[in-house]
């Protein structure tokens, strides 16, 4: 289900805020200019820590406390939106790898069967499960990660396109099973238009987002799961990325470093990240 517009934010003016990915319920207004996150505490780790970091604080949502609302607690943010005029978004998930090597081993001592993971597999892939799982009518979460990663780019590419909104037009998160590069390509000129300006201003900005990226001890103590860039541009031609979504970015043991492009093994916690974001900027340097 795409949530369109959970609330309408006002400051300064009155748009519908668009969440493209993401469970329904977990964000509402916040403050001026923010919007509220329900708390992870990794999260609010990382968006605190890349505040801190002089040169990844342009490229994340600027972190603005932590509040409690009717007895929650969020995780108040920059709302990215507000400089736009009904925007077009694209959200893209980084990374090689989608679950935690946690999440592996839990699933390995301790199977959690999940029918909900079964049916929205046997939904796309009818063939998919295995013998065992089609009599348990149930998949464990790594096994249905892993499966998602295959039939779209994230196995092949290091990303994979997780939803679109074009201007007025209604969201659609129907990318599943976009995986090629060619698929991936289509999609792109979708949602730039064929507005090469939009394009180029998307790549400038990854470019630097990627030597910022190299260059940040915080990102090279980090291992970055299921984190999304996230574009934005509007009809007046701003365009720009940033990175969202840290709820499964943690913090490496003392003295362990990722290069974030090397090839994940069991272990090693290797994400991939840096490894989709070159085959993304060559994709839309191709275009
Ligand atoms: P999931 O882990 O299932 O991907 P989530 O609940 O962790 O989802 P996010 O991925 O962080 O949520 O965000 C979901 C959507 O909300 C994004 O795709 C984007 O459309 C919107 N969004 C998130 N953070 C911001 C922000 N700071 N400003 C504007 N929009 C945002
Ligand atoms: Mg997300
Ligand atoms: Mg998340």
């Amino acid at each position: 289900m795409v949530i369109w517009s959970p609330f309408m934010q006002s400051f300064k003016k009155k748009y519908p805020w668009v969440q493209l990915a993401g469970h329904a319920g977990n964000f509402q207004p916040g403050e001026e200019g923010c919007i509220l996150k329900r708390y992870v505490e990794r999260e609010a780790n990382c968006l605190k820590g890349m505040g801190a970091d002089l040169t990844l604080q342009n490229f994340a949502p600027s972190f603005h406390g932590i509040v409690e609302n009717n007895g929650e607690k969020f995780t108040q943010m920059e709302d990215l939106l507000l400089p736009f005029d009904a925007p077009s978004l694209m959200d893209c998930k980084m990374g090689i790898r989608t679950y935690l090597e946690d999440e592996l081993i839990k699933a390995k001592v301790k199977p959690q069967l999940r029918n909900d993971m079964y049916l929205k597999m046997t939904e796309i892939s009818p063939d998919e499960p295995t013998a065992e799982e089609r009599e348990l009518k149930a998949v464990t979460k790594p096994r249905y990660m892993q499966w998602r990663e295959q039939v779209s780019s994230t196995s092949n590419l290091g990303f994979r396109i997780e939803g679109i909104k074009k201007g007025d037009k209604d969201p659609s998160k129907d990318y599943k099973l976009t995986k090629t590069k060619e698929q991936v390509v289509c999609a792109f000129k979708y949602f730039i238009n064929n507005n090469v300006t939009v394009l180029e201003k998307y790549i400038e900005r990854l470019m630097d987002m990627r030597v910022a990226l190299e260059g940040s001890d915080f990102f090279h103590r980090h291992e970055v799961i299921g984190s999304s860039l996230l574009f934005v541009h509007d009809a007046t031609g701003l365009a720009k990325v940033w990175m969202i979504d840290f709820g499964k970015t943690s913090r490496l043991p003392e003295g362990q470093t990722l290069d974030h492009r090397t090839e994940w093994v069991e272990g090693n916690r290797e994400d991939g990240y840096l490894f989709g974001m070159d085959k993304m900027i060559n994709i839309m340097q191709e275009i």
